[in-house]
């Protein structure tokens, strides 16, 4: 019988706590998982107000372009407006939420229920670590006072993940963050983004699709730092090109609640007038109140919990996966590192290795419209590496639009290490870029190279084949 009342307790329910706890426990493990959001919460920042909103958001906002373009392929909508135009289909915002919360209310009760069928024990209440084997329990009685509970484990695992990060400046109470724009009542017919980020550029694009006036500040010279140059420019053109006012070099000098809606005081001179201000300026670990302090745990400058290449932290019973770590912020990741820490912990599958986390080769999609798909090095990034490189480019309308009347481009590149012949980079601009990154970052991780994609037969008629065509 062992001392402690878990083999594992998992602080945080979000894309990594829930994969790691339920592993756990099928391996057979005693596992626990605290989440302050409480069961109705399950999923972390993913499932609640990150990538599944989001992309459900992204698809509303698709239908906008599909009303437009369905005119060229002989699609008729009934009524005409005033001036004498086909009547398009309007949003109803509050039907979107609606649907919106109800599905995801239905991933939390899956993700319930996924736990408790592997056996987890999960408590409703915020964590925090007391000793290198203790867990706080700070809980709501069902008479609304207080109450707090202590456990012991042999392990601990955080996955706290992070939290939007906004600057000081006169007037940052009357902004908003990712968290908050899902719900957002009324819908914003006039949005101001700040940031040149993920999240900065998909909101753009999303709230820009359903309807509202988007105007995007982004200090720098270009949207979308550490992507391929190429990529940034031609992205945000079509960004531009499709609504956005973009303003690059741009900054915020403080925001003021008028009569008019939010008047926003711009670096250099002028205002912009909103009925919401997004600010999507960065995500900082989540870590305070965690009692990290108690054991000496050790964290980096933005305050994120340092692991070795197992997630262990410099305590041996405590390890941290995630967006507390700060490391590649995104949700496959941490299921791929809490993998890496139940195989570490209690025996990797039968017959198989215990797992690693590589971080070579991970495909990422930005769902701004057009999205961008992309896996490995960017151009520059590849020369540094490699020194020889051979790029390949190709620019065209998609086949969909010569009938669609949208000037829309799509920009696919590969980018090719000469003197091993691999392709180190491919990275696209266009509808569905994620869905066919995806599979050539499969190819990539196995170490194809241009002659195996020039050796592919492709798909026609499609855009993903012009990977295999490029010459
Ligand atoms: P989280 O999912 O954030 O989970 C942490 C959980 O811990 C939360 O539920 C929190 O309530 C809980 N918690 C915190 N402190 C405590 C405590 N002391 N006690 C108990 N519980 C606690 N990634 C993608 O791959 N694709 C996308 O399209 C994508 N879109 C995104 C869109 C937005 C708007 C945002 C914000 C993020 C997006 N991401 C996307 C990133 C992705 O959501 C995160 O990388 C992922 O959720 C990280 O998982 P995690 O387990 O580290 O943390
Ligand atoms: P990012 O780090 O991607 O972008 C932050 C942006 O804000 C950058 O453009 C940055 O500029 C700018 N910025 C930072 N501080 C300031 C400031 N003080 N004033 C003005 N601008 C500022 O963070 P996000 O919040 O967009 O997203 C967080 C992470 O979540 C992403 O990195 C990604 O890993 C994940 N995510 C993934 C998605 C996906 O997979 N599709 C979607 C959404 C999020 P600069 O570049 O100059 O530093």
């Amino acid at each position: 019988m062992s001392a402690f009342d878990f083999d594992l307790f998992v602080i945080g329910g979000g894309s990594g706590g829930v994969r790691a706890a339920r592993m756990a426990a099928q391996r057979g493990a005693r596992v626990a998982l605290a989440e302050t959001l409480g069961t109705d919460g399950l999923g972390g920042t993913c499932v609640n107000v990150g990538c599944i909103p989001k992309k459900l958001y992204s698809f509303a906002a698709h239908y906008a372009d599909a009303f437009h373009e369905s005119l060229g392929f002989g699609w008729e909508f009934g009524a005409v407006d005033p001036s004498g135009q086909p009547a398009l289909p309007t949003l109803n915002w509050a039907t979107l939420k609606a649907n919106r919360a109800q599905e995801i209310g239905r991933l939390n009760g899956v993700y319930g229920s996924l736990l408790r069928g592997a056996g987890v024990t999960v408590f409703d209440g915020f964590a925090r670590v007391q000793g290198e084997h203790g867990v706080g329990l700070a809980t709501i009685n069902a008479d609304g006072s207080p109450g707090h509970q202590n456990f012991t484990a042999k392990n601990i695992l955080i996955a706290t993940g992070g939290t939007p990060h906004v600057p000081h400046f006169v007037g940052r109470e009357h902004v908003i963050t990712s968290n908050d724009i899902f719900d957002l009542e009324p819908f914003p017919q006039r949005l101001l983004v700040v940031g040149g980020g993920y999240i900065a550029c998909e909101f753009a694009s999303i709230f820009n699709g359903l309807g509202s006036h988007v105007t995007q500040l982004y200090r720098g010279e270009q949207v979308l730092r550490g992507f391929d140059d190429e990529i940034r420019h031609f992205v945000a053109a079509e960004m531009v090109k499709s609504g956005v006012d973009l303003r690059l070099n741009a900054g915020v000098v403080d925001v003021q609640r008028t009569a008019d809606g939010l008047r926003v005081e711009l670096e250099g001179g002028g205002e912009v007038l909103a009925d919401a201000v997004l600010y999507a300026t960065g995500r900082v670990p989540n870590v305070t109140g965690l009692g990290l302090e108690t054991v000496g745990l050790a964290q980096g400058a933005q305050g994120e919990i340092v692991v070795d290449a197992h997630y262990r932290t410099n305590v041996p019973s405590i390890y941290a996966v995630g967006d507390v770590t700060n490391r590649v912020q995104l949700t496959p990741v941490a299921l791929g590192e809490a993998m890496v820490v139940v195989d570490q912990l209690f025996g990797p599958v039968a017959g198989k290795p215990a797992r690693e986390m590589s971080y070579e080769f991970i495909p990422t999609a930005v769902f701004t419209h057009p999205n961008i798909g992309t896996v490995g090095y960017t151009e520059a990034a590849a020369r540094e590496a490699f020194g020889q490189i051979t790029v390949f480019r190709s620019e065209f309308k998609a086949l969909r639009h010569t009938l669609s009347g949208s000037s829309e481009r799509t920009l696919m590149k590969l980018v090719v290490d000469s003197a091993s012949d691999r392709v180190v980079g491919l990275h696209m601009v266009g509808a569905e870029a994620g869905e066919i990154v995806q599979g050539f970052a499969v190819a990539m991780k196995a170490g194809a190279t241009k002659a195996v994609f020039d050796s592919t037969i492709g798909i026609h008629p499609t855009a993903a084949e012009e990977f295999v065509t490029m010459r």
